[in-house]
């Protein structure tokens, strides 16, 4: 069986969250791409050559998940050369026999628009900003110019910009709980799995 839920959004929409207990419900992979990219901007250099040559151990290294990390993933992830570079294995991954989650960006909308199920999940910018503030503390103010500024840059780069696929299904998560966020996507996913 072949079978890719693809789950796109803005940073700390809840997409992580949702495709992790989707991908568990039903057994599927599940791949963050987005680790991808801060695999990338963490390893500096030559961000080109770190997409072409990354290795399972850039992916495990423990500072992947920091604000920090997240700022420099989505400077490499504007330039083309290092998309293009990460594109055969998240379409191997998203094809491959059993069924996948990829939760990032662009998954319904360039890595696999062929997905049997997309779902776009967001909210607005302050409550994502609340959330991420809840994780890593400091000042909230200056959570949500960072959460801004990377949905502007993810937003607005000429290669493979942030957006919902034609065909997706939104998923609004401001004012819903995580249960009911990943009850609304385990739904979409049963509708199209008879
Ligand atoms: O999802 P996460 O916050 O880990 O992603 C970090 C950054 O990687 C994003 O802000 C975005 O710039 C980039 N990214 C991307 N395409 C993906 C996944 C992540 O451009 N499919």
């Amino acid at each position: 069986m072949i079978f890719t839920v693809a789950i796109d959004g803005p940073a700390a929409a809840g997409k992580g969250t949702i495709s992790r207990a989707v991908a568990a419900r039903f057994g599927f992979r599940h791949l963050d791409t987005g680790l991808l990219y801060r695999a990338v901007g963490a390893k500096g250099g030559d961000p080109i050559a770190a997409a072409q040559n990354l290795t399972a151990a850039d992916l495990s290294r423990d500072d992947l998940r920091s604000m920090e990390a997240g700022q420099a993933a989505s400077k490499v992830a504007a330039i083309s050369e290092v998309r293009a570079a990460l594109i055969a294995f998240q379409r191997g991954f998203a094809r491959g026999e059993g069924g996948a989650v990829l939760d990032g960006r662009d998954i319904g909308t360039v890595i696999c628009p062929e997905a049997e199920v997309k779902l776009y999940v967001t909210a607005s910018a302050e409550v994502r900003a609340h959330r991420r503030w809840l994780e890593v503390g400091g000042v909230e103010a200056q959570v949500l110019v960072e959460v801004k500024e990377r949905d502007d840059r993810d937003m607005n780069r000429a290669d493979a910009p942030l957006k919902p696929a034609a065909d997706a299904v939104i998923i609004d998560t401001s004012h819903m709980s995580i249960d009911d966020a990943i009850d609304a996507a385990c739904a979409e996913i049963l509708a199209h799995r008879a």
